[in-house]
């Protein structure tokens, strides 16, 4: 599958027009690696990871003293970005008024955003061009904290199979924390409600089906050796961790996608991380990867 760690070439970083202050500052302490090695990183898997994280709204982890020290969200523009790489939309809220969100659609937009402190990208389900209409769908798989990575496997595999069963293809993607998502690329037609409908309806039936395996509510209390099939991502204005997103946790883990039947092999969804840039690029391009979260598919009627 992969070539072995001494055949893949040294990544070329691109070049970037944005000016990275304090390159060396620690941001994870745990593995010493650098505001300058994640704003590098970014870019080296900007051409890879652009094509699902571009172009949408998203939300930041932004961490400015590093992982360790005190870390916020930002969802909207609080006039931290100057400059013209880190774009704005406006987006209506529910009461009329309006919010402008955040997109980038470059490598300095990915860097202007670590050069602010950013270590992790969210995003919407949707992408600027069609808000409204939800280019993909994602169950994201939180089970609780005494299940091993295996049964979390088992679980995306099996959800696999059942929404191949209702005609729709999906892909999988380590979060680089503890869980798996199941990416359902959609052609953007059905609108937010139709598509949070189809994805609660379907972990709910789940959870009703297998409930000593799985369970549709949020609630840590009860999820006791259980998984929570999280649909609630698949909302309007919610967001799920983006496709090679660096997460800011010990030994900075990244969210990558995975085959299907590679993830049957791994042993941890923080299987890859910062440092594996050459490696993830070179995945990406291989066979096994390749049209990985791609598919031109509606939801069917549940
Ligand atoms: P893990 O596999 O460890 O669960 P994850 O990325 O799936 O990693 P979750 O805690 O399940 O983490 O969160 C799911 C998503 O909810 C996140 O990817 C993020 O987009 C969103 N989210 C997390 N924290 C916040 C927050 N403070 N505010 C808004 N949305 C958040
Ligand atoms: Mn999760
Ligand atoms: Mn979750």
């Amino acid at each position: 599958v992969d070539a072995p760690e001494s055949h893949i070439p040294e990544t070329h970083i691109p070049e970037t027009h944005i000016k990275v202050s304090n390159r060396d500052r620690v941001i994870f302490p745990e593995s010493n690696v650098t505001k300058g090695e994640l704003a590098d990183y970014y870019a080296q898997v900007s051409s890879i990871m652009l094509p699902f994280a571009g172009s949408r709204p998203i939300s930041l982890v932004r961490c400015p003293q590093g992982r360790a020290k005190a870390c916020f969200f930002q969802k909207h523009d609080a006039g931290s970005f100057k400059g013209d790489h880190v774009h704005k939309v406006a987006i209506p809220e529910k009461d009329g008024s309006s919010e402008d969100y955040l997109y980038v659609d470059d490598a300095d937009g990915l860097v202007a955003c670590v050069q602010m402190g950013t270590i992790e990208f969210h995003g919407w389900g949707s992408s600027v061009g069609s808000l409204e209409q939800p280019d993909r769908m994602v169950f994201d798989l939180d089970p609780d904290e005494e299940l091993g990575f295996d049964v979390v496997k088992k679980a995306a595999a099996d959800l696999k199979e059942h929404l191949a069963e209702l005609g729709l293809v999906s892909f999988a993607m380590l979060s680089g924390g503890k869980g798996v998502h199941v990416v359902v690329p959609l052609t953007p037609q059905a609108e937010w409600p139709a598509v949070k409908d189809f994805a609660e309806r379907f972990a709910r039936a789940l959870g009703a089906a297998e409930p000593d395996r799985f369970l549709a509510t949020m609630s840590k209390a009860k999820r006791k050796g259980r998984i929570f099939i999280d649909w609630l991502r698949n909302q309007r204005g919610a967001t799920a961790v983006l496709p090679y997103v660096a997460r800011a946790r010990a030994g900075a883990p990244v969210a990558a996608p995975v085959s299907w039947s590679e993830l049957r092999d791994i042993d941890a969804a923080s299987r890859w991380g910062v440092r594996d840039a050459a490696a993830l690029i070179a995945r990406a391009r291989s066979r096994d990867l390749a049209g990985w979260g791609v598919a031109d598919q509606v939801l069917p009627d549940l």
